[in-house]
C-alpha cells in the first residue's frame, strides 16, 4: 500500500489530509513490512511534524483500523504493534518476535477446518492465524 493509495482511501471516506495525518501515513508507508509500537510511530511522526501529539496518533490509528487498513498484533509483552495491511485479500503472516518484521503468506491452510465448521452447522465468519518466530537476521544474532 503506497502513501498515494492511502490518501485516496481516506479522502474517499471523507477524512481530511492534515499535515499531521500525512506525516503519520508516511511513517506507516515507509515501514510497511514491520510492526511498530505506538511509541515508535509517535517518535517517527514527530520528526516529520514536530507538533504531533500522542492522542492524535491513537486517533489516526483508530481511523486506519476502522477502514481495515491495519494489521494489529500484540508483542511478547502484550503491547500492541501496528503495520499497514499488505493487501486487501485474505492472507496470513510470518512475524519475527524480535524485530517485528512481517512476511505475508499468500495461502490459507484452513480449508479443512472450514469444512468441519460447515459440517457442524457453524457459520464461520473470520479467522486469524499468525506464525510467530525469528527472521533469519534475528535467528543469527541469538
Ligand atoms: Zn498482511
Ligand atoms: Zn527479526
Ligand atoms: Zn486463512
Amino acid at each position: 500500500m503506497t502513501i498515494y493509495e492511502l490518501i485516496e482511501i481516506l479522502k474517499t471516506n471523507h477524512y481530511k489530509i492534515t499535515a499531521q495525518r500525512k506525516a503519520l501515513l508516511q511513517v506507516m508507508a515507509e515501514h510497511a513490512d514491520t510492526l511498530l509500537l505506538v511509541d515508535t510511530i509517535y517518535e517517527a511522526t514527530k520528526k516529520r511534524y514536530p507538533k504531533t501529539n500522542m492522542s492524535t496518533v491513537y486517533r489516526n490509528l483508530e481511523i486506519l483500523e476502522s477502514l481495515d487498513l491495519l494489521h494489529k498484533v500484540a508483542n511478547e509483552n502484550g503491547a500492541m504493534q501496528y503495520k499497514l495491511i499488505c493487501c486487501h485479500h485474505h492472507h496470513h503472516h510470518l512475524i519475527c518476535s524480535q524485530c517485528g518484521k512481517i512476511e505475508a503468506i499468500d495461502y490459507c491452510p484452513l480449508e479443512t477446518l472450514k469444512e468441519i465448521a460447515a459440517d457442524k452447522d457453524f457459520q464461520l465468519t473470520a479467522h486469524k492465524l499468525e506464525l510467530i518466530g525469528l527472521c533469519k537476521h534475528c535467528a543469527k544474532k541469538k
